[in-house]
């Protein structure tokens, strides 16, 4: 097109387009777990589905539309090396209202090694839960050199995506730790980030609304669990005025 040398005409795209409403997105530990079936049962009486970072990504694509009340539950820490049971009684608990979340995978450890660990994640996978990067050793990403973020990364991603069949497509920072100062996001996170394929880079604060401009990865955040599942309700609510 550009070969034609025509300049083409500037639209106003972004200011026709409205920014896409991130869903609210729960961030569990396993802390949390005895919040979450009150949690759980909050989201089914007010109509939540959930969905996963898939599930939004083709909606951004325009491939398929998201239920009217779309919920993101992400469970953060686990890993290959040892699977903390406790995770697998918050699946259970999950698949028990009919919702499926995501899983913060913490890949300690390549694929041929840890296999039960991995033949576990490798279950909840084809169960329906999404498996995400939450990066190999758990670093705060703004503090490292460029070769240990992609260590932590790119080998995370392909570690996951060897081990279980299941390529990850977000990046799940620890600590939601994208800045590099306040508010101006470290870019090098974004970049080796889409060199490992990933499609987000998930943090906590902001993260509410991607501009029509967005270029993927996409940067969404999340919201912790408050005291009760009527504190955390309220946040699901609000999350879009929250910042
Ligand atoms: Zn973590």
């Amino acid at each position: 097109m550009a070969a034609l040398g025509i300049a083409l005409p500037q639209l106003p795209l972004s200011a026709s387009e409205e920014p896409f409403r991130v869903p609210p997105t729960l961030m569990f530990h396993s802390k949390d777990r005895w919040k979450l079936p009150h949690i759980l049962e909050w989201l089914r009486e007010h109509d939540y589905e959930s969905i996963g970072y898939a599930d939004l990504l083709r909606a951004l694509r325009g491939e398929r539309a998201l239920p009217e009340k779309p919920i993101i539950l992400t469970i953060d820490d686990i890993a290959p090396s040892y699977v903390q049971p406790y995770f697998l009684a918050m699946a259970e608990e999950v698949e028990k209202v009919g919702y499926r979340g995501v899983f913060a995978v913490v890949a300690d450890q390549p694929p041929q090694r840890a296999e039960r660990g991995w033949a576990i994640l490798r279950e909840l996978a084809a169960r329906g839960w999404e498996l995400d990067t939450h990066t190999s050793y758990h670093s705060y990403l703004p503090a490292l050199k460029l070769p240990d973020l992609r260590d932590e990364i790119i080998q995370s991603a392909e570690w996951i995506a060897q081990a279980t069949g299941y390529a990850p497509i977000s990046l799940i920072a620890p600590y939601g730790g994208v800045y590099r100062r306040e508010r101006e996001f470290d870019l090098r996170i974004f970049e080796v980030a889409a060199q490992a394929g990933l499609a987000f880079v998930v943090g906590i604060v902001g993260g509410r609304f991607i501009p029509p401009d967005a270029q993927s990865p996409y940067y969404v955040g999340r919201v912790g669990i408050g005291r009760d599942h009527l504190q955390t309700g309220r946040w699901i609510q609000n999350f879009h005025q929250g910042a």
